[in-house]
């Protein structure tokens, strides 16, 4: 059977939409809408990475820029995520502190949250940087920090230091087996390990995993240890869970990415779990039938 580019593309772009709000801010601001008429709160991320281009970079700003002002007119919670290497970090050091600078002053007159999403290993200095420099002016800001590299706890440590507001999540990037672990076992305990001392030194973090086991162990050690927290989950994902968390008066926030560049993170998506790559090759069937 062979498969244009072009029905490969409608079938992924199908799948994608379990977890992409579409490919406008729009799109973005409604499934954000949305989520907040579900008691949820929203982080809205732009779909791309590594950029290079100038035009791009500036189009990824002005989107940011745009979506914080919009959250008040709309009448949602909402928070931004931003990956670096999408606001100029493929440039210049220079280029990214600058365009971040811009956005995390338009978010904080909006009273928006900024998040900083972690990428793979070779940004994770360049990232935690920007954060310690722009922390200590601007509160409303936290940054991701991976379970799967060795060196997060170190890097946990250090940032709870100056009282860092932390997204645990496992990692979603290969890495190498010198720097990171490798199997779910290995992920799973350290990513446990992380979350206790989010627990107990930690503030205004969260727990950001789709991992059932996890949840459930975080919600003992939130009887244990009080503190100000929430869940975060992908849109799409683990929507039986959230009604119940929010029941139980857990806040609960759903990251909804859009934007044209949606193939690398729903390949992402689609490679995190079997049946999503089942889904994919039956769905590429299906389409081929008259
Ligand atoms: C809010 C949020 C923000 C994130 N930000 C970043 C970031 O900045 N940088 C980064 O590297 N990664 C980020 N990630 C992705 C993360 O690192 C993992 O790759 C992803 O969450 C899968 O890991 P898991 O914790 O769900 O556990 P897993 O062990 O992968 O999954 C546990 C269970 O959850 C379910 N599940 C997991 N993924 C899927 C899926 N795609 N489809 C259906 N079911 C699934 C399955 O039942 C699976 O058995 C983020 C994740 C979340 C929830």
């Amino acid at each position: 059977m062979v498969i244009g580019t072009e029905l490969m593309e409608k079938v992924l772009f199908k799948i994608a939409k379990l977890w992409i709000a579409g490919k406008t801010i729009d799109d973005a601001l409604i499934s954000a809408k949305e989520a907040y008429q579900f008691g949820r709160h929203a982080i809205i991320n732009k779909l791309g990475e590594y950029h290079t281009s100038k035009k791009e970079i500036n189009e990824t700003m002005q989107e940011y820029q745009k979506i914080v002002k919009s959250f008040k007119k709309w009448n949602i919670r909402g928070a931004i995520s931003v990956k670096p290497t999408q606001i100029g970090l493929s440039i210049s050091q220079k280029e990214y502190y600058n365009n971040f600078e811009k956005i995390i002053h338009d978010a904080s007159i909006s009273h928006v949250f900024v998040w900083l999403d972690m990428e793979s290993s070779e940004h994770t200095d360049d990232t935690i940087e920007i954060y310690n420099t722009f922390f200590s002016k601007y509160e409303r800001l936290g940054i991701a920090l991976q379970a799967n590299l060795k060196r997060t706890e170190n890097d946990l440590h250090d940032l709870l230091e100056i009282g860092a507001k932390i997204r645990l999540i496992k990692g979603a990037y290969r890495e190498n087996a010198r720097i990171s672990f490798k199997t779910k076992k290995d992920v799973d305990y350290n990513y446990v390990k992380l979350m206790k001392i989010l627990f107990k030194k930690g503030n205004e973090f969260a727990i950001a995993t789709h991992d059932v086991k996890i949840i459930q162990k975080a919600q003992y050690l939130s009887k244990k240890y009080p503190k100000k927290f929430e869940f975060q989950f992908l849109k799409g994902l683990r929507e039986e869970l959230k009604p119940d968390l929010i029941k139980k008066k857990f806040v609960v926030s759903d990251y909804i990415p859009y934007g044209v560049n949606w193939l690398p993170y729903s390949i992402r998506r689609i490679k995190e779990r079997k049946r999503n790559i089942l889904l994919l090759g039956s769905s590429l069937i299906q389409s081929h039938r008259v």
